[in-house]
């Protein structure tokens, strides 16, 4: 009897996974990709330090999908953390857990793992076919592939499509797959930028100082007003850079999913920033309140506060000159500085997008409804989350889920 045969449109993380599961399962797989290599994302998601899953308790991390964690919940359950680690150990790449919680291969890097993993794939038979840009479907429901060789079609039993967000284009998720489910009746949810940064409107004097400049041990707090739910403010400590056009870095980036959706409501999302978060208010008020004699007020922050660079740069450029003249205000701005985001930054610059394909679209097993025998899997649904080894947790997780579903279809 002839060998069942499924076709993977799209090689990074998810993609590879769904791969991984159904070559165990003893079906002929072809992976197609545009790129002239997989893993593009993967490998830049190594270079400054791949963070591959969390250690923290499940329930915690679970909540790290938000809204969709009852969706993402049955995906985790057929590949853990903890399994994912397991995984991660058998391709003959140790883990460590670094001081947050976050687990990283222990030499922080994605290739050696990527070389590994391809190697595998390839001895359990998976074909890999490069520079294979899928087009979409011809009438009959053959899959087309723009390629070297000239226009491509292509059965298979089943497809898998693992074909990103929709940000970092030049690395081959450039979300053209949107129009092309879209015109077979797939609900697309928008996709939006996801741990993005945001335009803050600096003037040229404080751009040409600062940009560049990092903001280490600050705290964001976000108030929640008006927000029918009334959730308590959400408060955040970390670090974060100046860029030329706003702000971005880790704290912004956790922050960004609900600071991008009060952008879109309200046209403009206000933060407050606490410059000395380990310093109580009123501690602030007597250092500032101190007779600074002949000093200016720069030599001053820095003595009393240790407060200098872009922390007075930003003090400078946010508070009235009035209110600088007052030491109370001043203290006040110190601890909750209002800053106000005006966009977020393009989706192609975030490190990944939300939205994508709705679960409500799909079965349990992630086939679409309207196109029996296609399964989507990884970044190209509709989930988010933010950095911390989440997002690579649920594409994987994902792609295995995929994987095991066609195997179950296919029976
Ligand atoms: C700078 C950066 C750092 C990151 N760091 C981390 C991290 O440390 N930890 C973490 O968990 N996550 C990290 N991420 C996110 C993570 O890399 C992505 O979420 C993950 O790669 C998504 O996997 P995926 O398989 O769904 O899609 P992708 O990895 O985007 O792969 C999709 C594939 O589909 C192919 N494709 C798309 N369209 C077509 C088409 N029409 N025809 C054929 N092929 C197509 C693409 O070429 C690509 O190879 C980072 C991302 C960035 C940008």
């Amino acid at each position: 009897m002839q060998r069942k045969t499924v076709a993977i449109i799209g090689g990074g993380p998810a993609g590879l996974m769904a791969a991984e599961a159904l070559a165990a399962g003893g079906v002929q797989v072809d992976v197609y990709d545009a790129m002239p290599s997989v893993g593009r994302k993967f490998l830049l998601a190594g270079k400054g330090g791949m963070n591959l899953t969390h250690s923290e308790p499940y329930d915690a991390f679970l909540s790290r999908y938000g809204s969709r964690a009852p969706q993402i919940a049955p995906l985790l359950a057929q590949f853990t953390p903890d399994a994912l680690r397991e995984w991660v150990h058998g391709l003959g790449i140790e883990t460590f857990v670094g001081s947050s919680g976050r687990v990283f291969p222990t030499d922080m890097k994605a290739a050696p793992l990527l070389r590994a993993w391809l190697h595998r794939l390839r001895q359990a038979g998976v074909r890999f076919h490069m520079r294979h840009r899928w087009l979409g479907w011809t009438d009959t429901g053959t899959l087309c592939f723009d390629t070297p060789q000239g226009p491509q079609a292509v059965s298979a039993d089943a497809v898998v499509m693992a074909l990103g967000g929709g940000s970092w284009a030049r690395l081959g998720s450039d979300a053209k797959w949107v129009q092309l489910l879209s015109q077979r009746d797939i609900t697309i949810a928008p996709l939006q930028p996801s741990n993005c940064g945001f335009e803050v409107g600096w003037s040229e004097y404080f751009r040409s100082r600062f940009a560049g400049d990092y903001l280490k041990s600050v705290a964001i707090t976000v108030q929640h007003e008006g927000d029918p739910d009334n959730q308590p403010p959400s408060r955040k400590q970390g670090e974060f850079v100046i860029t030329a056009e706003g702000i971005e870095g880790s704290l912004i980036y956790a922050l960004s999913a609900g600071l991008r959706d009060r952008i879109s409501a309200s046209g403009t999302a206000v933060i407050q920033l606490d410059l000395l978060p380990d310093w109580p208010l009123q501690r602030v008020i007597d250092e500032v309140s101190r007779s600074r004699g002949a000093r200016s007020w720069s030599s001053h922050l820095q003595s009393r506060l240790g407060l200098k660079g872009v922390k007075t740069g930003l003090l400078r450029e946010l508070v009235s000159a009035a209110d600088f003249a007052d030491p109370m205000l001043l203290a006040h701005a110190i601890k909750a500085l209002p800053l106000t985001l005006l966009a977020a930054r393009p989706i192609d610059e975030a490190i990944s997008s939300a939205g994508g394909v709705t679960f409500e679209g799909m079965d349990p097993q992630l086939m679409l409804k309207a196109l029996p025998g296609v399964f989507c899997a990884g970044e190209m649904l509709d989930w988010e989350a933010p950095t911390g080894g989440y997002l690579l947790s649920a594409c994987l997780a994902s792609g295995r889920a995929a994987g095991n579903g066609v195997l179950s279809w296919l029976q």
